[in-house]
């Protein structure tokens, strides 16, 4: 029988929260009289949590252990969760419990009640992050809206209901550069927000840091839009004519007034200042060259190495 509900709970090295996760997510479902699962991905956890969702899986048929082969990436995890749940309705929860599962049954009754294909979770606080952490991620997101073609809600995390719909359409974008985020909003779809508080980590450290963080801003940006291509375009065309503008006024600064060039200074300065703007364009292709490279070679987006479920071995 097909379950209504499949939660999706990625994890990278997550022991020291998987218990008391594993304890809050059933507390909350089994209260639900519904047919659910749960999917634990672990994206290539060094610690013992392959072992702990191991033992779960098999001792309860609700729940599934995958392991991918190595670390993908949280992204990644979430497309290898994708590809296996069942349920009409799927949830993304962190392993972190930074989104309280205690807020499902009202992202179901929204569901139902609403008739839309997505419940989005929007962030009202943020605590226990920092305050850089809070404003790179305001600035993120406004830039981005700024650059692409679609708007991407602010606030909004991997902290969603979608229904079978969404997830088949998730599925149909086979891009290897995965700016999840992104490609929910791409989806489009009939959308509903709730508002909710995010919480601090119960234990453990983040496993994305600030590098992987401005790595995946980058991505976002450069997945959904073109424009730095055009800045780069734009900064070139005006250096020309900085360039062009300023011939000018050495041949008649030398021609009728006579002055004597002395050019050392200036031209190390048009040099340099030009290097710079050729080198940030020739960057920034660059990136999307690398993009192409990527995609071209059709890598299949993550590996599992084991898949434990005592329903499949039973
Ligand atoms: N995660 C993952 N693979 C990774 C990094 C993170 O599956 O390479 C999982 C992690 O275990 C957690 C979720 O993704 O369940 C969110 O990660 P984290 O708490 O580090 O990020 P943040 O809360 O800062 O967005
Ligand atoms: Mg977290």
């Amino acid at each position: 029988m097909t379950p209504e509900l499949s939660i999706i709970i990625p994890l990278y090295n997550e022991i020291e929260v998987l218990e008391i996760c594993h304890k809050r997510v059933t507390d909350v479902l089994n209260k639900l009289n519904l047919e659910y699962e749960i999917l634990y991905i672990d994206d290539g956890s060094k610690d013992e949590s392959a072992q702990f969702i191991t033992a779960l899986a098999k001792d309860d048929a609700r729940v599934k252990a995958i392991l991918l082969s190595r670390n993908f990436g949280k992204e990644a995890a979430l497309s290898a969760g994708f590809d296996f749940a069942l349920g009409d309705a799927v949830i993304i929860l962190d392993a972190d419990l930074q989104d309280p599962p205690e807020l499902i049954p009202e992202m179901l009754k929204v569901y139902k009640e609403k008739d839309v294909d997505t419940v989005l979770m929007k962030r009202t606080i943020r605590d226990g992050e920092s305050m850089a952490k809070k404003q790179s991620a305001y600035w993120f997101y406004r830039i981005l809206n700024k650059l692409s073609d679609f708007h991407i809600p602010e606030d909004v995390g991997d902290f969603r209901l979608m229904n079978r719909k969404t997830v088949q359409a998730l599925q149909k974008l086979p891009e290897r550069n995965r700016y999840t985020k992104g490609l929910f909003a791409w989806i489009g779809m009939d959308t509903y927000t709730l508002e909710y508080q995010r919480e601090p980590r119960v234990a453990g450290i983040a496993k994305q840091n600030y590098a992987s963080l401005f790595q995946l801003a980058f991505e976002g940006i450069s997945s959904f839009s073109i424009h730095p291509l055009r800045v780069s375009t734009i900064l070139g065309v005006i250096s020309a004519l900085f360039g062009f503008v300023f011939g000018l006024y050495i041949a008649f600064k030398s021609l009728l007034l006579g002055d004597p060039v002395h050019g050392y200074p200036s031209t190390m300065a048009i040099i340099t200042f030009l290097g710079g703007v050729q080198l940030l364009g020739i960057g920034i292709v660059g990136e999307y060259i690398g993009k192409i490279y990527i995609e071209s070679k059709q890598r299949p987006i993550y590996l599992v190495k084991k898949l434990i479920s005592k329903k499949d071995n039973s």
